[in-house]
């Protein structure tokens, strides 16, 4: 038998540690903080949970438009009649956390893998050490896989102190909805947090060091967020970058480089992450880092010490729960001798859980501005969508990108409410490499905001034909 010793019990070391079973490796994961890892119980799970209340907010907000009122004669508007208890948003947010993380590790359980609680390091290549409440316990191990992930990154002069100034791992703490909260980081987790706390009803500040919100996403969606924070009365200071964050009782003092000062009551600090890898015998078994301390990897997984490979974010490769998993997965197809495919980026779609959500997939359109040959690209706002004038919907669009004269789909974007759901059928055709013809084949229900991907697939019938003539 195999043995296999996985550090880290997040998406990359869980799902891992099921395909090794399943291969019939014998399992263990060590793991510190509780099996599910950040992903679970302090990141993805907590802020999709905390955001599913937020959307409930944005829709009763908007639902004037719909001939919803408020108020026993209709005299109330929506922000006076309906609000957010944040104890029981957030009491809610822990405990589902928490029984994720329990149904994982009695998965994990019942497919014979054993759980270890503790710290692991490497002693050398080919053993693991946990550091757990009993004493150390070593494991030899014939593979070992590393997915210790990442922890927020802290700026010297914005220490968090888990009351006012804080970082997304502690807002689950607060008990009350922050009257004027400052977020400090305009990337994704930022945008996101923003959004949710000005749909729950908390002024919002975002401090963004770059020229627009998500300066790595599709700038026409971001375009799309900026409007929408613009209507909703969320500040966006751009070109605003923050050199130390203060408190004085109840006040924090955010301020900038540029001498400017703002002030709220809370701060989120959203800054980036730091992979977890100090101190774990990683460069003396001949693991090598980065300069920011990520492992480096191969597609397969593997690192430069043969028998050891990495997942997830501690490799830097893509900061995504589902990339996580799939490095692990593939560690472990790799390593137990099973059919592997290298991990390939260009298919993978991701979402920003902002209101609209934004969704993506395959190649962006900065890459499709500079492709050779040229790419194809049809945009259609959501406006101009049945359903999505039905349900009151303004803000948002498709756009879908196709090879010339083959139509071959190599990407999209979804901006809309749920575009995490509707950019599947992009994902689909960019992996699988279909044409846009072959999309537009497919019947999409009447009427649907998905009607629009197979209506901007209709549009791009010629016009791969028509680039190689210009
Ligand atoms: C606020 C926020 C929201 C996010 N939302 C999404 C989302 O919606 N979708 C998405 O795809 N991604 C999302 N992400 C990214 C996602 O959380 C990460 O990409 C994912 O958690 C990475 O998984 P992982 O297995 O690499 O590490 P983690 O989930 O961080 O798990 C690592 C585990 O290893 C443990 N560990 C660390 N060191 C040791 C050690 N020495 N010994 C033993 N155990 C150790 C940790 O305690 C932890 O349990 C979000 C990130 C943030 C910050």
């Amino acid at each position: 038998m195999t043995r296999v010793v996985i550090v880290g019990g997040g998406p990359g070391g869980y799902e891992a540690a099921l395909v090794a079973a399943q291969l019939g490796g014998e399992v263990t994961l060590v793991d510190t903080d509780g099996i599910g890892g950040s992903a679970v119980l302090t990141d993805c799970v907590p802020s999709k949970t905390l955001i599913a209340t937020a959307e409930v907010m944005t829709g009763v907000r908007e639902s004037n438009e719909l001939g919803i009122r408020f108020g026993a004669r209709g005299d109330s508007d929506a922000e006076n009649a309906v609000h957010v208890d944040l104890a029981a948003v957030n009491g809610r947010v822990l405990d589902l956390a928490d029984r994720q993380s329990g149904d994982i590790a009695s998965r994990l359980a019942s497919q014979g893998v054993r759980i270890v609680r503790g710290r692991g390091r490497l002693d050398g290549r080919e053993r693991v050490i946990a550091e757990t409440e009993d004493g150390e316990q070593g494991f030899d191990a014939d593979v070992v896989l590393i997915a210790t992930g990442a922890h927020p990154r802290i700026l010297p002069d914005a220490v968090p102190d888990g009351e006012r100034i804080l970082t997304w791992t502690q807002v689950y703490a607060l008990d009350q909805l922050p009257e004027k909260l400052i977020v400090v980081g305009s990337g994704v987790t930022g945008a996101e947090f923003a959004s949710a706390y000005d749909a729950l009803g908390a002024e919002v500040v975002l401090v963004s060091s770059r020229d627009r919100v998500l300066p790595g996403e599709d700038a026409d969606a971001a375009q799309v967020l900026e409007d929408v924070f613009d209507r909703r009365g969320l500040t966006v200071m751009s070109r605003a970058r923050a050199a130390s964050v203060t408190r004085d009782g109840d006040v924090v003092t955010v301020r900038l480089t540029d001498g400017r000062e703002v002030t709220g009551s809370h701060c989120l600090l959203a800054v980036g992450s730091i992979p977890n890898t100090a101190g774990m015998g990683l460069e003396e078994a001949g693991v090598e880092l980065d300069r920011g301390g990520f492992i480096t990897v191969d597609k397969v997984s593997r690192t430069s010490a043969r028998g050891v490979y990495a997942a997830g974010d501690c490799t830097g490769v893509l900061m995504l729960a589902s990339v996580a998993a799939m490095q692990g997965r593939i560690a472990m197809w790799h390593a137990l001798g099973d059919a592997v495919a290298p991990l390939d980026l260009k298919i993978v779609s991701s979402n920003v859980f902002t209101a609209p959500e934004i969704a993506t997939v395959g190649m962006s359109q900065a890459q499709a501005d500079v492709a050779v040959p040229k790419v194809a690209t049809v945009k259609l706002a959501l406006q101009g969508n049945a359903r999505a004038k039905m349900q009151g919907l303004h803000d948002g669009f498709v756009k879908v990108f196709c090879l010339p004269v083959t139509g071959i789909v190599v990407g999209g974007v979804v901006v809309a409410p749920r575009a995490s759901e509707l950019i599947y059928p992009l994902a689909i055709a960019v992996s699988q490499r279909l044409t846009v013809d072959q999309v537009a084949a497919s019947f999409t229900v009447y009427p649907s905001v998905s009607g629009s991907l197979a209506e901007a697939a209709r549009q791009l019938h010629l016009h791969g034909e028509a680039l190689t003539r210009a």
